[in-house]
C-alpha cells in the first residue's frame, strides 16, 4: 500500500498573514491524515517551517535552480529550499514550462539537484486541450516521463502529479475514465523503465480543480495515491474536506 499524500501549490499566493492558515490546518487535520505537503511561495518557506514545526505538515517549494549557488538573479537551489527546513520541491508545473519555457531536460536536471540536496521531488506532467482533441495525451505523458525524470527514479525521492493543463484552475476535470488510463498507462511506463518494485512504491498525483466536492470520487480511482491541489489549498475550510476524504480511501 502506498501512503497517500496530498499537496497543496499555494502559487504567488501568500503573505506572513498567511501563516495562520497552516496554524487553522495543523489543528484541523483529520485523523490519521494522508501525508500533507504545502508548498507556499519562497518568501514563506524558513517561516512555514516553523509554523508548521510538531505538526505532521512537510513543507515544499514550488522550484528550484538546478544549480546549488551562482549568478543566477531571483533563483533558489534546492540547498536552499532544504536548508529552509522543507522536505519536497515542485518540478515542471505547467505555469513554468509555460511561462519560462522550462522543457522536460531542465525538469530531469531541477529533478537531480532536489534529490542531491535530500529533496522529494513533485513531477508534474500533462497534455494540453489540443493534445486531448487531437487524440495525442498518452504519447506527450510518455514524453514527459522519459525526458523529466532521471534514472535513479525511487518511491521515496520522486512523486508523479499528472495534471491536464486544461484543468488548472479552471474547474473542468476530466472523466474518471480518462483519469483511469493515463494514471493506469504511468503506472505501467515507470515499470518499464525502472522495474515493478520502484513503479509500485512511486506515488501519482491527481491534480487540476480538485475539490470537497469532486475528491472523493478521484480518490476511488486505483492509481491515484492523492492529489496537487492549487486554489482549494489555500484555505482549511477547502483543503480539510479534501484531506478527510483522502483518508477515507
Ligand atoms: C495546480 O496548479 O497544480 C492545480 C492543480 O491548481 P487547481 O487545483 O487550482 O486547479
Amino acid at each position: 500500500m502506498r501512503p497517500k499524500i496530498a499537496a497543496g501549490n499555494w502559487k504567488m499566493n501568500g503573505t506572513a498573514a498567511s501563516l495562520a492558515e497552516l496554524h487553522s490546518l495543523a489543528t484541523g487535520l483529520p485523523e490519521n491524515p494522508p501525508q500533507v505537503v504545502i508548498c507556499p511561495p519562497s518568501t514563506l518557506l524558513f517561516r512555514a517551517t516553523d509554523a508548521t514545526h510538531g505538526s505532521p505538515i512537510q513543507i515544499g517549494a514550488q522550484d528550484c535552480h538546478t544549480e546549488g549557488a551562482g549568478a543566477y538573479t531571483g533563483d533558489i537551489s534546492a540547498t536552499m529550499v532544504a536548508d529552509s527546513g522543507a522536505t519536497h520541491v515542485i518540478l515542471g508545473h505547467s505555469e513554468r514550462r509555460d511561462a519560462y519555457g522550462e522543457t522536460d531536460a531542465d525538469v530531469a536536471a531541477k529533478a537531480q539537484a532536489a534529490w542531491d540536496a535530500g529533496l522529494t521531488a513533485i513531477i508534474c506532467i500533462g497534455e494540453s486541450e489540443a493534445d486531448r482533441s487531437a487524440g495525442t495525451t498518452l504519447d506527450v505523458i510518455a514524453q514527459q516521463l522519459a525526458g523529466s525524470l532521471p534514472d535513479g527514479c525511487t518511491g521515496e525521492n520522486t512523486v508523479v502529479a499528472y495534471e491536464p493543463i486544461w484543468a488548472i484552475g479552471t474547474g473542468k476535470i476530466p472523466t474518471l475514465e480518462q483519469i483511469v488510463e493515463v494514471h493506469d498507462f504511468i503506472r505501467a511506463t515507470l515499470a518499464e523503465r525502472f522495474g515493478t518494485d520502484v513503479s509500485d512504491a512511486l506515488r501519482l498525483l491527481y491534480g487540476g480543480s480538485v475539490k470537497p466536492d469532486n475528491a472523493a470520487e478521484i480518490f476511488k480511482v486505483d492509481n491515484v495515491d492523492g492529489a496537487l491541489i492549487g486554489g482549494a489549498s489555500l484555505t482549511p475550510a477547502d483543503f480539510v474536506p479534501i484531506l478527510q476524504a483522502l483518508s477515507a480511501t
